[in-house]
């Protein structure tokens, strides 16, 4: 076990919404420890001061939007798998008083993927979207024994500046229908899906037949994405089961001992349902 850390946070902004608090405290209770992990919102330009007093307090925690690249540069030390995705998810203070990075979304994506019987050799998968999450997925996916991927951004630009960093992208296509096409798993790592009124990542209709769903976003429900995946009979899970993964592994990370998954998979329903 390592020395419990002075406090234990959520950095982000907004941060109100988010059920990393109760998935996280549910933990904390179980393993018996008093210290209450807590949200707290930082506005960008806000960041640095932020940073310094959490350096002080010798605090640990999670770091989501939008502050995942900047906290990777504010970090001293990234282990490779946060040098990799170039952000950071998880943050912690070492024994030698240097800020530590890590990036839980990598391990949180491979843990969906597994869950939907995504993890085959020579997979082929379309990646919708380019921002931070795309990244964590590429830098997953990249372990994969002879996967390629296909990506498609609304913003040309960010899918051909993210494929620069990833050889397994081996086209950057010009719509999600042209990604999709032949695809063996379809992730969709876009925001799309967060609100009811969203427009789906892409027609279902565009998928081949039996290709495996993987959305990362997440709502009460399942998302509207992957109703109509099922519906139409293709393995789809949705981000719930990354983000109780990513912050499975964020736990064992700043406290060395095993993250009870059961205790958090129960918090993590209850909240979302409530
Ligand atoms: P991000 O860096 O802000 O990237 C957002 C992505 O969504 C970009 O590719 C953006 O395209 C695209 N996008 C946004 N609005 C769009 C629209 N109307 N039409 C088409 N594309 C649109 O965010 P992120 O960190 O990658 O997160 C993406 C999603 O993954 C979020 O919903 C987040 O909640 C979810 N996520 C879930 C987990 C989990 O544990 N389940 C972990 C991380 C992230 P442009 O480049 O064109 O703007």
């Amino acid at each position: 076990m390592r020395r419990a850390p002075g406090r234990l946070v959520l950095v982000g902004h907004p941060v109100a919404h988010s059920l990393s608090p109760a998935l996280q405290n549910a933990a904390l209770r179980y393993a018996g420890l008093p210290i209450r992990y807590e949200a707290i919102d930082v506005k960008p330009d806000k960041l640095g001061s932020a940073v310094q007093r959490l350096v002080a307090a010798r605090a640990a925690g999670n770091v989501t939007i939008p502050h995942k690249e900047a906290m990777a540069r504010h970090c001293s030390r990234l282990d490779p798998v946060a040098e990799r995705v170039n952000a950071v998810n998880a943050f912690r203070v070492a024994d030698d008083g240097v800020l530590e990075g890590t990036n839980t979304d990598v391990g949180g994506f491979d843990a969906l993927a597994r869950e939907a019987g995504a993890l085959r050799t020579g997979t082929h998968v379309a990646l919708l979207g380019a921002g931070g999450s795309a990244a964590a997925v590429l830098a997953a996916v990249e372990r994969w024994s002879g996967a390629t991927v296909s990506l498609f951004n609304r913003t040309t630009e960010r899918a051909a500046s993210l494929a620069a960093r990833f050889p397994i992208v081996k086209a950057v296509m010009p719509t999600a229908a042209d990604a999709v096409n032949g695809a063996s798993v379809v992730v969709n790592a876009t925001s799309l899906g967060l609100h009811p009124e969203d427009d789906l990542p892409v027609a279902i209709s565009s998928l081949r037949p039996g290709a495996v769903v993987l959305d990362l976003v997440y709502r009460p429900r399942e998302t509207a994405w992957v109703k109509a995946a099922r519906e139409r009979g293709h393995p789809a899970v949705d981000g719930l089961c990354m983000l109780l993964e990513q912050g499975a592994l964020a736990f064992e990370w700043w406290l060395g001992i095993a993250a009870p998954r059961d205790v958090m998979r129960e918090a993590l329903m209850s909240a979302v349902h409530a």
